[in-house]
C-alpha cells in the first residue's frame, strides 16, 4: 500500500491524523525538513504555495482548525505527511475526512483511491 498527500492542497486540518487507526500520518511544519517525507510526486510536493482555490475555500472558515498555519499545535496546523503508508488497511476513513481532497492511496494491485470530502 502506498499513501501520499498532495501538499499543494493540504489545509492542515489534521482530520487524517486524527481518524487513521494505524497512524499513517504525521503533521509536520510547513517550513520543516520533513514536509515532503512521503511518496507524493513532484507536482504534489510542498514548495511554499497552496493552490488558490483551496486557499480561497478554507482560509476564512472558523471551525477550530488552524488552516494553513505553519506549525502543528493545538490539534491542527502544519502539513500532513503520510510517513507510514505501508501500514494502511484501506479503511477509507481519511478519504472522506480530507478537507483538501488531497490524500491518494495505491493498493498492491495498482488500484487508486482518491479522497472526496463528505
Ligand atoms: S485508509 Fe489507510 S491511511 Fe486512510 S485512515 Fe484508513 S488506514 Fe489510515
Ligand atoms: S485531512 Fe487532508 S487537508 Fe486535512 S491535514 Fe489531512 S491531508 Fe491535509
Amino acid at each position: 500500500m502506498d499513501v501520499y498527500v498532495n501538499k499543494t492542497k493540504c489545509t492542515g486540518c489534521a482530520h487524517c491524523h486524527d481518524v487513521c487507526p494505524v497512524a499513517v500520518f504525521t503533521m509536520e511544519d510547513r517550513d520543516g525538513p520533513q514536509a515532503n517525507a512521503d511518496t507524493a510526486p513532484e507536482e504534489m510536493k510542498w514548495k511554499g504555495q497552496t493552490q488558490p482555490d483551496i486557499l480561497a475555500k478554507w482560509k476564512d472558515v472558523q471551525d477550530a482548525h488552524k488552516h494553513f498555519a505553519n506549525k502543528y499545535e493545538g490539534g491542527s496546523g502544519g502539513l500532513s505527511v503520510a510517513v507510514s503508508g505501508s501500514a494502511c488497511i484501506l479503511c477509507q476513513a481519511c478519504l472522506i475526512e480530507c478537507e483538501g481532497e488531497c490524500i491518494h492511496i495505491l493498493d498492491d494491485q495498482g488500484n487508486k483511491y482518491d479522497s472526496i470530502y463528505k
